[in-house]
């Protein structure tokens, strides 16, 4: 997509936390640039959408992919195909995966078998596939181009850097809403109180994630498969202040870091420029005045973050087995069935059963995910 002057986008998940702030960097492009068109988007459950892109944005075609009893009017499709109607018939360069959960997977799958490329947020699609997923962008001459803050920043930092010179790489965290509230205070934490994030808006999902540190442990896997790093080379650092997104430490001892306002629209503005370095109107960070702090994490408060590091230790499908409990446990507790501390039982006494098989196909990946979550299932149903 190099080169090319207009950029035709996708949006998926246009009515959550990472679609609104796409659409917010396709309008921005419109009064600036003119570089980006919407071209298409799909909705699963905000009914107000779709009238209201409708209106600003009438060439864009539009897929419902929720429930079909409350599907708004106007939409181009709607039903079990629409997504994958949306990605065959529209014309686009790039699909932003904003879509929450491992859902987003057949998603990434779809745009790259249309040979369109993926700025993709969705970090499920990444954990669970990624070496197929790259393996099929090859093929069809595509790209995929990290959203989520942390790979962005670390994105950036590589090309700038050159990863041959590059040791170790550093996301930062955090800490989400719990990070000095007293350990015993923990298992009384409602699924509304870990939603109250100090620094991000954003899905119910990913701010539970963020309280446990579930995402961060996402994230772990994340960076191991984009930037084919070996964990022992990962670290994790919690960074209240959420101005230094990611760093990377060089062979001659320097650490370089990729500091920015902790706001979405600006990595999702890179991927949607990428390879070019655009101007951006999302302003920009000044650390005058700033005191920055980094720690490290604790077991203790954060036990998912270890447990998705044995899960890199195990394998590909120990890592799908980790995304899918955590998911299936995240919903329990959101409903109010499990406690907060309990997530990472369920994700642990999953793990435990033993994960050591082969990922071959997108079937494999969907398979072990479907085994995963019957497993962490029957675990909170029956113990
Ligand atoms: P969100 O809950 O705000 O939005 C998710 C969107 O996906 C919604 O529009 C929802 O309707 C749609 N959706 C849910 N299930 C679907 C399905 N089965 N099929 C099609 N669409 C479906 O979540 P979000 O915060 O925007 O996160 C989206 C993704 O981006 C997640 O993978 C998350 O981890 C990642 N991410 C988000 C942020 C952020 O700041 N919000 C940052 C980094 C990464
Ligand atoms: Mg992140």
């Amino acid at each position: 997509m190099g080169g090319k002057m207009r950029r035709r986008v996708i949006v998926l998940g246009a009515g959550g936390s990472i679609g609104r702030q796409t659409l917010d960097v396709i309008r921005q492009s419109m009064v600036s640039t003119e570089a980006l068109e919407l071209a298409g988007f799909s909705v699963h459950s905000n009914r107000e959408i779709p009238m209201q892109l409708k209106n600003e944005f009438p060439q864009a075609k539009g897929a419902w992919t929720g429930d079909m009893a409350s599907a708004p009017e106007g939409m181009s499709w709607g039903g079990p195909q629409a997504l994958s109607r949306l990605l065959s018939e529209t014309e686009a360069d790039i699909v932003v995966n904003g879509i929450a959960g491992a859902a987003g997977l057949s998603a990434s799958i779809l745009a790259l078998r249309n040979k369109m490329s993926l700025a993709l947020a969705n970090k499920e699609s990444i954990v669970m596939g990624y070496r197929l997923l790259k393996e099929l962008a090859e093929k069809n001459h595509c790209v995929i181009v990290p959203v989520d803050s942390e790979h962005a920043g670390l994105f950036q930092l590589i090309q700038r850097v050159g990863r041959s010179i590059i040791t170790e790489l550093t996301i930062t965290a955090s800490g989400g809403p719990f990070r000095t509230l007293p350990l015993e205070r923990l298992s009384s934490m409602s699924a509304d109180d870990a939603c109250k994030h100090p620094v991000w808006k954003m899905g119910r999902k990913i701010s539970i994630d963020s309280a446990t540190m579930a995402n961060k442990g996402l994230e772990l896997i994340e960076a191991s498969r984009l930037f084919d790093m070996p964990q022992a080379h990962i670290r994790v650092l919690i960074h209240p202040q959420s101005y230094v997104h990611a760093m990377v430490r060089t062979v001659d001892g320097a650490l370089y870091a990729q500091i920015s306002k902790p706001d979405m629209r600006l990595p999702i503005h890179a991927a949607l420029y990428w390879p070019d370095t655009m101007p951006a109107a999302f302003g920009f960070a000044d650390i005058a005045g700033k005191s920055l702090e980094f720690h490290e994490p604790r077991k203790a408060r954060y036990p998912l973050l270890w447990i998705a590091r044995q899960a890199l230790d195990e394998g590909e499908a120990a890592c799908i087995a980790y995304n899918a409990a955590n998911e299936v446990a995240v919903g329990y507790f959101d409903k109010g069935n499990i406690k907060f501390t309990q997530i990472a039982d369920v994700v642990l006494k999953t793990l435990e059963k033993g994960w050591n098989l082969p990922v071959g196909s997108f079937e494999d990946i969907f398979d072990i995910d479907t085994k995963a979550r019957k497993i962490a299932a029957d675990i909170v149903e029956y113990t």
